[in-house]
């Protein structure tokens, strides 16, 4: 095998299962004689070695393909320039991938034949207990990095998949339990080392190339290749409670009144997701707190909702929590591995004054129930607190919302449904807008349900900084 040294074709693939941490020995040929000096791995597909390549694309929705010419693996800010200059060099598309969760894999480009340059090697995780910071390298996964801050005590509040990467998790918002107490991930960046189109390196902070600063928390993914962000991080509490709360099915509508009436207003300490799924109903909620005040902080809720069937209150470690909220466990928080599944999700949004009403319920769950959507899930992600704070100054513009309800189908007669589904919803029952991180590429319209701000500063919309920041860029939107 010619394009392989040290390691045999099965031993890659198996460890590429169960680690992110298989291709450092993997060397190859240079179809880009401009990616020659780059001293990370550069994979190509050869004919001979297709299979190694085929399991680096990762591919984590498997309902969208896309082939990359090259995979680059980059270990530092100079290999990430290299890459950014080969490829405006050779006239091709380079596009940044952190954890290769994008809803459509625009991780690989979003079409075939891109260079994808991948920041896995980028990984190191230096924690300033002192001063409550962190620098994270743009190639770690969440729970890598919600395991390495736990062990000094720390939280960077974030989504609940351990294998996101924290690239394009922090640069559309980032949302997760606890957020409503420490806000999103990206509320929490306060300065990013990035590479532009042109290969230079910045720093981006409040201060240095602010309206960067502004736009890549919320709207972030298309200036440039994020290599490194400094975060804000927040101690965690002794005791973290997990909450999970079953009722019937035929309570539906009564307990997203409840939600709707008092959820937004509940003590910022709770994280809450509401699903409806195969004909059940529950809430995963969690408590940054001990289990007695989880209890009193959920009362104000559950006085308004119907009596749940089962009610569970679990006090532990905030790590247990967390891999109790992921539904996984703490080796899989540790060493994150990608699971790839078919899926097709969208998003909507409830805002502030307004509730979803008993017709939108209703439609909702005339879709959940469609025999070819058989398995479909509907998440209610709870927001409020810190969440809905403006102060941030970022490009989020989701403040005003009481809930983002996300939707995903996981079989392929279903993708017309929900697309069909999604119109209807969204223009009769929720707000016009959707997610930016929830990446839909059958939204109309999408410039408009996914609108960029106004930047403060200088009233520049975000699309300018495009042109500003990337003139005759090769980087990928
Ligand atoms: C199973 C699953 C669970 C999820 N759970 C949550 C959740 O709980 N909360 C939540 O808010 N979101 C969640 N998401 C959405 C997720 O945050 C976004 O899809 C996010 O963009 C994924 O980031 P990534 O780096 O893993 O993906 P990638 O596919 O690597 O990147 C996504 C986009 O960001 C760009 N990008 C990545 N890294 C960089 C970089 N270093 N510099 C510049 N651009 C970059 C890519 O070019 C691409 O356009 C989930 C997604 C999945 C698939």
């Amino acid at each position: 095998m010619k394009l392989i040294k040290q390691f045999d074709i099965i031993s890659l693939l198996l460890w590429s299962i169960l680690s992110f941490n298989f291709i450092e020995n993997v060397n190859s040929i240079h179809n880009f004689q401009c990616l020659r000096s780059i001293r990370g791995p550069v994979i190509y597909d050869d004919g001979d070695n297709t299979i190694l390549f085929q399991s680096l694309i990762i591919g984590e929705n498997t309902r969208v393909h896309y082939t990359p010419s090259v995979l680059i693996y980059a270990i530092d800010n100079e290999d990430v320039k290299k890459a950014v200059n080969c490829a405006v060099e050779s006239n091709t598309d380079i596009i940044a991938r952190s954890g290769g969760h994008s809803y459509e894999n625009y991780g690989l480009g979003g079409r075939d034949g891109v260079m994808v340059l991948d920041v896995t090697f980028i990984d190191e995780i230096i924690i300033d207990s002192k001063r409550r910071t962190a620098k994270i390298g743009a190639g770690n996964r969440l729970g890598v990095i919600y395991y390495k801050l736990s062990q000094a005590g720390f939280i960077l509040p974030g989504g609940t998949c351990s294998s996101v990467g924290i690239g394009g998790h922090a640069l559309g918002g980032g949302h997760g339990y606890f957020g409503r107490k420490h806000g999103l991930a990206c509320d929490n960046v306060i300065s990013m080392e990035m590479v532009l189109a042109n290969g230079t390196l910045i720093h981006i902070d409040r201060t240095l190339n602010s309206d960067l600063y502004f736009a890549l928390r919320g709207a972030g993914a298309s200036y440039g290749i994020v290599t490194h962000f400094v975060v804000r991080i927040h101690p965690i509490p002794p005791q973290v409670t997990f909450m999970k709360f079953v009722f019937d099915v035929t309570q539906v509508q009564q307990l997203i009144s409840a939600l709707d009436e008092v959820g937004p207003s509940l003590d910022d300490g709770i994280g809450f997701k509401l699903r409806l799924y195969n004909y059940s109903l529950f809430i995963i909620a969690s408590y940054l707190g001990p289990r007695t005040e989880a209890q009193n902080a959920m009362e104000k809720f559950l006085s308004k909702a119907p009596k749940p069937k089962s009610s569970e209150y679990t006090q532990q470690s905030f790590l247990e929590t967390f891999a109790a909220l992921a539904n996984t466990n703490k080796y899989e928080v540790m060493k994150p591995s990608h699971h790839p599944i078919f899926y097709k999700t969208k998003s909507f949004y409830i805002n502030v004054g307004e509730r979803l009403t008993k017709d939108g319920v209703d439609f909702l769950m005339k879709f959940l129930n469609e025999p070819r959507c058989d398995g479909a899930l509907a998440t209610f992600d709870l927001y409020g607190g810190a969440i809905n704070n403006r102060d941030h100054g970022t490009a989020f513009i989701h403040r005003d919302s009481n809930y983002c309800i996300h939707i995903e189908a996981y079989n392929a007669e279903c993708v017309d449904e929900i697309n069909r589904f999604g119109k209807e919803f969204q223009s009769n029952f929720t707000s016009k807008y959707s997610n930016q991180v929830i990446i839909d590429r059958e939204l109309d319209n999408w410039r408009e349900r996914r609108p960029v701000p106004q930047i403060p500063l200088d009233a520049n919309p975000v699309w300018t900084l495009v042109s500003k920041w990337a003139p005759a860029s090769n980087l990928n939107v």
